[in-house]
């Protein structure tokens, strides 16, 4: 992973979209339109014996194919976490095939967006489930993930943060009184 796809998620959506006639001849949108695809590369990656390991880093991660692991610094915060994840998974996918490090992060965070597949590969991977947006929410709310649902309380905007209300192991705990 490089610098740039640390870059906000306007400056990689109007730099693949500006490119969309050339990159999408070698079929960047596989993975996003394919739920089930996607689900089933993050299958095959582990039965193939991958794994994640979380350590000190300069970068924020890459892999190594020869020994089949994803490295992830340890430092970053869940989104970049999981984002970091998802970049190197497309990268495994993809291998030579898309090179761009724009393409592979845009990509990357497009998949990460859908909660099924972001809710499989964390599970899979054994890493910790933390809800920091929406997608997030609807990976790994105690409430069952039925996406067809209203799941944006616009009315209760703020309510975790000001309830103090955590999940821990799958239940909602407070863990102060205001
Ligand atoms: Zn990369």
């Amino acid at each position: 992973m490089t610098k740039a796809c640390r870059a906000n998620w306007k400056y990689i959506n109007g730099y693949v979209w500006r490119r969309m006639r050339i990159y999408s001849d070698v079929g960047i949108w596989t993975l996003i339109e394919d739920n089930k695809l996607a689900e089933n590369l993050i299958s095959n990656i582990i039965d193939q014996g991958w794994a994640v390991v979380e350590k000190p880093l300069k970068s924020d991660g890459f892999h190594l194919r020869s020994i089949k692991r994803i490295i992830i610094n340890d430092k970053l915060g869940y989104y970049d976490r999981d984002i970091t994840l998802f970049h190197e998974l497309v990268h495994i996918f993809y291998g030579d095939k898309v090179k761009d490090e724009i393409v592979v992060e845009w990509i990357a965070r497009k998949i990460r967006a859908h909660p099924q597949i972001l809710r499989q590969a964390i599970r899979k991977f054994g890493l910790e489930e933390k809800i920091y947006d929406k997608p997030s929410y609807q990976a790994f709310s105690v409430y069952e993930c039925n996406l067809d649902r209203q799941l944006e309380f616009d009315f209760a905007k703020g309510y975790f943060e000001r309830f103090k209300v955590t999940i821990m192991d799958g239940m909602y705990s407070k863990v102060k009184k205001l």
